[in-house]
């Protein structure tokens, strides 16, 4: 539990509270504008991780198929990882967007 400035008397209220206990003021108006900027700030921060994700998997491949033969050795760990890691971070990603889009209704 931290301490905030109370909007309107200026007086340190609890992060938690509704209203301040001091003169009254509804600290959700202000609350809300917040949480929708940090909504659209998720967003586009998951639009930058989608975009990670996706270039890894394609790197994983692109190591993976170099030269058109099989990968082995240090490359076939390497394009592996960079697969895996890519394809299942992305469709983490695309869930975590559409939670973040329901969220915003
Ligand atoms: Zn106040």
């Amino acid at each position: 539990m931290a301490l905030v400035e109370c909007s309107a008397c200026k007086k340190r209220i609890s992060s938690v509270a509704k209203a301040c206990q001091y003169c009254g003021i509804s600290q959700g108006g202000d609350s809300e504008s917040t949480q929708k900027i940090r909504q659209i700030n998720q967003a586009s921060q998951l639009q930058t991780h989608s975009f990670i994700a996706l270039t890894l998997f394609i790197a994983g491949v692109m190591i993976w198929f170099w030269g058109g033969e099989a990968a082995e050795g240090t490359r076939l760990y390497v394009g592996g990882a960079c697969f895996v890691f890519g394809f299942v971070g992305y469709l983490i990603t695309r869930i975590r967007i559409i939670l973040n889009r329901r969220g915003n209704v």
